[in-house]
């Protein structure tokens, strides 16, 4: 296995279970590893049939709490409608296929292996009347986020007798497109060359690397923040490639959110996703020229999260700001309370913009007071539902959630954009396995993760990325231990 994070332990697990002798190949060092899947909160979309079916998932959980919740189904039809809708009908309908229709016994192998999962409370749902409400279509979260699920995952690897390697970096594939021998491997003691019937890229794309990012996201990328792992630089996909592998999907598309202006350049595991900012459906979001330029309230979070990160990066100085009244402060997310925030608070609107650094101060009022104006008060606000509850009459209106900026104290946090992940990667089928130029498949050679093309275009549901790792990273496990 190439890579330390949740498709590569999927894929190591698989594979051991299959009877394979496995050697995990992680390029961190062990107190950095476990990829951008560490980085994560452990959110992962799933269908289920509602209650009795995630019970089963979610054994430790009492009757008394299952008893206040109300989650709808979320069918085979709804994710596959969510991933054609999100990715403009471009995701790879095999592809899309095997992750809806294995996500769930995915868990479930996942929950055997010792991962273990608890509602999405925090960020799904809201109370509503006594009951616990959840909205968009994500229900199940892994304990301990990203650092349970990668320490659960490495426990069981261990237990199973993978060998696990820190420090390890792939950088090349010995083989051909007629077969693959091994990896090529820099170790803390040297260059090495790693034989192996098989071999399972799980590496990451390649939002680590600024170099590629520009060129193939384009020009100011080199500018974003890294969210995650400093590691993924694309040298799985590199390396698949100089053997004659064939790429897919949207190279020019990423998976980018807005995130703290003043961020480090890479994740800071300390603080893990937090630097995010996700509750800007409830205000409103505005660049230094005092202009709105999005649609807040479009959509849930879930479903425009993943691009608005890449409209602040177009913005003056790469950043923006993200204002709220204090009639919102309830409903923004923990992340917004942590020590490392950009954050400003003011008594008025108008000491709230000489506060904001490089603010178009007479813009910034000017937008606020016709914002406020153009409110539909007549629709009761809801945050558990598209409210339709929308502006009138604005070029770039809110169609949902809108609330007049009208309660002090107001606040605005300065954000810029944080990249997750590149879409575009390696072909391959949904077997997990490499496809080279002329469409056969490269013996021995499976990816998964990340670095997979063709599934995700323009945007994604939240909670896939885990869910594709797992899902994948078993198959192509499971394939390899077979090869
Ligand atoms: C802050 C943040 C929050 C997120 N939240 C969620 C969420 O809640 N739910 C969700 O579904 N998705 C989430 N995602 C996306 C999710 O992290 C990814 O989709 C998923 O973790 C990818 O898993 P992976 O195993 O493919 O890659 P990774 O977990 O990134 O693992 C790749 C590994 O490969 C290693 N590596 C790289 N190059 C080499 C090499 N040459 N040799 C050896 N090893 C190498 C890296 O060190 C790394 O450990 C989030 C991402 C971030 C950054």
């Amino acid at each position: 296995m190439v890579g330390g994070g949740n498709a590569a332990f999927c894929a190591a697990i698989a594979a051991r279970q299959r009877g394979a002798e496995v050697t995990v190949l992680e390029r961190a060092p062990e107190a950095l590893a476990g990829g951008n899947s560490r980085f994560t909160a452990g959110a992962m979309r799933t269908t289920h049939q509602g209650i009795p079916e995630l019970a089963a998932l979610m054994p430790d959980l009492s009757a008394a709490e299952w008893a206040r919740i109300d989650v709808e189904p979320y069918t085979r039809g709804d994710f596959l409608d969510d991933l054609g809708r999100v990715t403009q009908y471009r995701t790879d309908p095999w592809l899309a296929e095997t992750l809806v229709e294995r996500s769930f016994e995915t868990l479930l192998w996942m929950r055997s292996q010792g991962v273990r999962f608890l509602p999405l409370y925090g960020r799904q749902s809201f109370e509503v009347q006594g009951r616990i409400r959840f909205w968009g279509g994500l229900f199940v979260e892994v304990w301990g986020g990203g650092p349970g699920l990668i320490a659960a995952l490495t426990r069981r690897a261990t237990m199973l007798g993978v060998d696990i390697r820190y420090g390890h970096r792939a950088i090349s594939l010995a083989g051909t497109t007629r077969g693959i021998d091994g990896v090529i491997a820099h170790t803390p003691a040297g260059l090495a060359t790693m034989n192996a019937d098989a071999v399972v890229l799980a590496s990451g794309g390649f939002e680590a690397n600024a170099a590629l990012r520009t060129q193939y996201l384009g020009p100011g990328w080199d500018l974003a923040h890294v969210r995650g792992t400093r590691f993924n630089t694309g040298d799985g996909i590199r390396m698949a490639v100089d053997i004659g592998a064939a790429t897919r999907g949207h190279f020019s598309g990423c998976h980018a959110v807005q995130w703290d202006a003043n961020a480090p350049e890479y994740g800071d595991l300390a603080v893990g996703d937090s630097f995010q900012k996700h509750s800007y459906p409830f205000g409103i979001l505005i660049n230094s020229r005092g202009e709105r330029f999005v649609d807040e309230g479009a959509d849930f979070r879930n479903y425009t999260y993943a691009r608005y990160g890449q409209e602040v990066l177009r913005q003056p100085g790469q950043t923006a700001w993200q204002v709220f009244d204090a009639k919102c402060d309830h409903l923004l997310r923990d992340e917004y309370r942590i020590r490392q925030v950009s954050k400003v608070t003011a008594s008025s609107l108008e000491a709230l913009a000489q506060q904001m650094e490089g603010m178009d101060t007479a813009r910034f009022l000017d937008t606020t007071v016709a914002f406020n104006k153009a409110v539909n008060v007549d629709v009761p606000f809801n945050p558990s539902i598209r409210d339709g509850r929308g502006t009138r009459g604005l070029l770039i209106p809110k169609s949902n959630w809108a609330q007049r900026l009208d309660t002090p104290p107001y606040s605005a946090y300065a954000v810029g954009c944080g990249i997750t992940f590149t879409f575009g990667g390696l072909h391959v089928d949904a077997n997990a396995r490499v496809l080279a130029q002329d469409g056969k498949a490269i013996p021995g050679l499976y990816a998964a993760g990340e670095l997979m093309g063709g599934l995700f275009y323009f945007n994604y549901p939240g909670g896939s990325g885990l869910t594709s790792g797992a899902v994948y990273g078993r198959l192509a496990g499971e394939a390899a231990a077979g090869s």
